[in-house]
């Protein structure tokens, strides 16, 4: 028990209830290649809170560390029990959606978006308003590596970013060439 506890402690991000990076992409790598074997649908997910920074300078960096919190939560309710959430960086976090097809998770990411730009957050008489930018890529055949589906899924909210934030894009080689224009 506690030797389940260590590891638990081990693979738990530090300020909120998700994996870890390392565990997040082990995680992500077993369904990653399960999903590749049996051809079965798998979806990532690339989220980031817009102009966070802005909020830890209004509000104050303990201010800060309950919108993200705040945003576990909202993304964990809209998610099913086998999905994969992780932080992957400071404000930025990846889910993968197991047996999940594209239209499904356009609505899933679009649901989630929605549910945390609709509700003002509030904490300790500071308040605002929380958006953020997703992005989606599908596994497909030619991806060998789990790396690559991040990689493509951070392009997207990329450029979901360029497009005016709040906004969810799903990967395309549009995203790829609007990152390397900067
Ligand atoms: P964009 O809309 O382009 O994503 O802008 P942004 O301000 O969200 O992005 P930027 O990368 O400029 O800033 C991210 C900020 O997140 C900077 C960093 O101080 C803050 N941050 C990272 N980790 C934490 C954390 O654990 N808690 C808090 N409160 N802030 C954090
Ligand atoms: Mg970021
Ligand atoms: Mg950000």
């Amino acid at each position: 028990d506690a030797h389940r506890q260590l590891e638990d402690f081990s693979r738990r991000d530090s300020l909120t209830p998700v994996d870890n990076r390392r565990a997040l992409m082990e995680a992500l790598a077993m369904e990653f290649h399960r999903s590749r074997r049996y051809q079965h649908p798998f979806a990532l997910l690339f989220l980031d809170v817009d102009h966070f920074k802005e909020i830890n300078d209004r509000h104050g960096h303990v201010f800060g560390d309950h919108v993200l919190l705040h945003v576990v939560q909202l993304a964990r309710g809209i998610i099913r029990p086998p999905d994969i959430m992780g932080r992957y960086g400071g404000e930025e976090f990846v889910i993968g959606l197991v047996e999940c097809y594209q239209s499904g998770a356009l609505q899933i990411a679009e649901r989630i978006r929605l549910k945390i730009a609709q509700e003002q957050f509030t904490w300790e008489h500071h308040s605002t308003v929380v958006t953020v930018s997703i992005g989606v890529v599908m596994l497909s055949p030619e991806i060998d590596q789990v790396e690559t589906l991040v990689t493509r899924a951070d392009q997207a909210m990329y450029y979901a970013k360029h497009r005016g934030r709040n906004r969810v894009e799903l990967y395309s080689e549009a995203c790829a060439s609007e990152n390397q224009l900067g």
